[in-house]
């Protein structure tokens, strides 16, 4: 049997940083949602006890490195599953751009999992098995909007925003998110977002409100070491994208669309300097 499941990108509508923990991880405040780029995974059961990875990607790792590969090897520990299971991972969503590309992989693999060896493993379990691969995973396990707290992984669910178009612009550099993290001095960030606002703005399906209210720490960084970033941001905001924002620890920018008529004009001005321009919707 063969079964497909979708791993969407998720965009951070808000991303906190409340302070360092002792024990190394950041102590965040997240507002996430999902976006209809999506990665789509294949997997068949095999006969034999073992776990193979394809793609057509060529630049992600395929082996136990690969996200989808610890979640297929955590959930047959576990479960005590003795079969073994193919995935073809087809991406769609850009590697290391601070779409969480590859935990809604781990995500989806856990979710297909479940399904194709009829385990019935409940979603809230399937989210603590999640938080074992990445902070980002539970949120990717169950999708839609949340609040997430503690290192990412306290999740409050919440509705999801107006529908609006999503521009996302990936500049051709990879930052890894250790790093951004590492550099961020969290007692000295100048303004922090405010998460009341944002959730206040959601729940009214206030647009405008939500595009005022974006904000993520993070830009401190990233946009220090890579002026493209800001660059394209500031391209973006010309063009006439109602909010824009980091999503992230970057160096994915997305802009927030009302009007289907101004995505042309924004498209082609972004595509005049960056390659890879993608236009979807927002996951409702
Ligand atoms: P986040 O937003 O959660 O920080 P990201 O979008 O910045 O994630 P990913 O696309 O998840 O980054 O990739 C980060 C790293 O993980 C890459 O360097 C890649 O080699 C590795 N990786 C492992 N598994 C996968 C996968 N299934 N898809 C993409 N990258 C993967």
């Amino acid at each position: 049997m063969k079964i497909y499941e979708k791993a969407p990108a998720k965009i951070n509508l808000l991303l906190d940083v409340i302070r360092k923990r002792e024990d190394g991880y950041h102590e965040v405040e997240m507002i996430m949602t999902m976006v209809d780029l999506a990665d789509r995974l294949e997997m068949e059961e095999l006969p034999r006890d073992t776990i193979i990875i394809s793609s057509q990607a060529g630049y992600i790792p395929l082996d136990e490195k690969n996200l989808a590969f610890q979640a297929a090897k955590l959930i047959k520990e576990r479960y005590d599953v003795r079969k073994g299971v193919y995935i073809h991972l087809d991406k769609k969503i850009p590697v290391a751009a601070g779409l969480a590309g590859g935990s809604s992989d781990a995500a989806a693999a856990l979710r297909g999992l479940n399904r194709l060896w009829g385990l019935q493993i409940p979603e809230d379990e399937l989210c603590r098995l999640g938080a074992e691969l990445g902070s980002d995973v539970p949120f990717c396990v169950t999708g839609g909007t949340a609040l997430a707290t503690g290192r990412g992984e306290k999740l409050e669910k919440i509705e999801n925003p107006p529908g609006c178009w999503v521009v996302l612009a990936k500049p051709p550099i990879n930052v890894s998110t250790a790093d951004v993290y590492g550099k961020l001095r969290a007692n000295e960030i100048g303004r922090h977002p405010s998460a009341a606002n944002m959730l206040s703005a959601i729940r009214r399906g206030d647009f405008n409100d939500i595009c005022a209210g974006l904000g993520n720490v993070l830009e401190d960084v990233t946009l220090k070491l890579y002026p493209e970033v800001l660059q394209l941001k500031e391209s973006m905001q010309r063009l006439g994208a109602d909010g824009v924002l980091m999503s992230g620890s970057g160096p994915t920018v997305f802009g927030l669309v009302s009007k289907e008529a101004k995505l042309a004009r924004i498209y082609n001005g972004l595509r005049g300097f960056c390659k890879e321009v993608y236009v979807v919707r927002m996951l409702t």
